[in-house]
């Protein structure tokens, strides 16, 4: 039936479940630079059959638990330097009183974010550590996660390249965790190129991560950063070294797409935007190669036509706070929950609150946290509607 509604034989081979090889990508992406409409279709037919027609989101609560950053990627305007107006080196009140907080606008995923161990680079860190009693910022993290838990929001954290046994220690209570691999491609980390000051961004220092998750069963966020000065070769590089390493552990529970915007303080500010043409093929290139994955793209990095993602294969907003900005992308304000459910359903879809880990990964985490999601979880393991509504 599928070879009535696609000319090409390469996608209608994946529609009927055919492995996808690198070069029916090369293939597809050629054509589809001429005439992108095959590619949408046969990504929506994949995104049809395998998350039917809802749109997930997560609703969170952004904690900026520390700003400062040992590397120094060209287009991050997260990162601060101590006595910078934006430095957020947050106490363990703080924390506690925007937990509370959170819980009162019915977030249900705190996310913990840090820069890339700033104790290692700065004075400021080790000292703000000390006044709260600790000495690395894992263990803070890990306190910090105990005392999210308790409050009844389920922590997610992304705090960098953490070591196999923060990570051991971190998945006792997070559901999930995240780090993207931004790019495979080493050429990005050369002089000039935007992941140069970025130790922590080498590929080979990413992938070791992603694997270490895998071995340790951790649901995991991941995905690549689009606009940056890669080539579309490296693009689908990226996303073939995320399928190969679900394919072995079968652990990465959501790729990121998410789209160059550049900041005005950083060294990349006068690079252009990420193409919007070029972005829709790389989402929809996503789905062929990994047609169960679930797909996000963050809404207010495409304020205008996020709705418009919805036809080319993505299946999630990713997290949105009521409460907290965006503090990678300081400048794009989430649209509202409200907004965001009324444009999907314009668009035949449901907008659907799931917890910072998809119903499909919950056999990866502990009896007790399974426990905690199961008080507030419908019959499709999505958050009830009275706890997020
Ligand atoms: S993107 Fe992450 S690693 Fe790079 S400078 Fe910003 S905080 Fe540091």
């Amino acid at each position: 039936m599928n070879k009535l509604v696609l000319d090409s034989e390469c996608l209608n081979g994946i529609l009927e479940n055919k492995p996808v090889s690198r070069h029916d990508i090369n293939e597809i992406y050629q054509n589809a630079v001429k005439n992108p409409n095959e590619l949408f279709s046969a990504a929506q037919i994949l995104r049809k059959k395998f998350k039917r027609n809802s749109v997930t989101f997560s609703k969170k609560a952004f904690f900026n638990i520390v700003n400062l950053c040992k590397d120094t990627c060209s287009y991050c305007t997260y990162k601060s330097e101590p006595g910078e107006a934006k430095l957020s080196l947050m106490s363990k009140k703080q924390i506690s009183e925007l937990l509370v907080l959170a819980k009162k606008y019915k977030c249900v995923e705190a996310l913990f974010v840090t820069g890339e161990q700033p104790e290692q680079r700065y004075q400021e860190a080790r000292d703000w550590l000390k006044e709260n009693g600790f000495k690395t910022t894992a263990e803070y993290l890990i306190h910090s996660s105990e005392l999210a838990l308790e409050t009844g929001l389920f922590p997610h954290t992304n705090a960098g390249n953490l070591n196999y046994e923060e990570m051991k220690e971190l998945k006792k209570t997070n559901v999930s965790m995240g780090i993207m691999l931004e790019n495979v491609s080493e050429r990005l980390t050369q002089k000039g190129m935007p992941h140069h000051l970025a130790a922590s961004k080498r590929p080979k220092a990413r992938l070791e991560i992603l694997e270490n998750s895998g071995k340790l069963g951790i649901p995991m966020t991941t995905g690549i950063l689009v606009g940056i000065g890669e080539t579309m070769n490296e693009i689908i590089d990226s996303l073939f070294a995320i399928k190969q390493l679900n394919d072995k552990h079968g652990n990465i529970q959501e790729v990121i797409l998410q789209n160059f915007q550049p900041k005005p303080d950083t060294m990349m500010r006068d690079e252009p935007s990420a193409d919007e043409k070029y972005f829709k093929l790389i989402v929809a290139l996503s789905r062929i190669i990994m047609p169960k994955m679930n797909i996000q793209i963050p809404p207010n990095l495409s304020p205008r036509s996020y709705q418009s993602f919805l036809e080319t294969g993505i299946n999630d907003w990713g997290g949105i706070s009521p409460l907290t900005p965006d503090f990678v992308n300081p400048e794009f304000s989430w649209p509202e929950i409200n907004k965001i459910d009324a444009n999907s359903k314009k668009a035949g879809y449901d907008l659907k609150c799931r917890f910072p880990i998809y119903p499909e990964f919950f056999s990866f985490i502990s009896k007790e946290l399974r426990d905690k999601i199961s008080v507030i979880e419908n019959e499709e393991g999505y958050v009830k509607e009275k706890y997020w509504r």
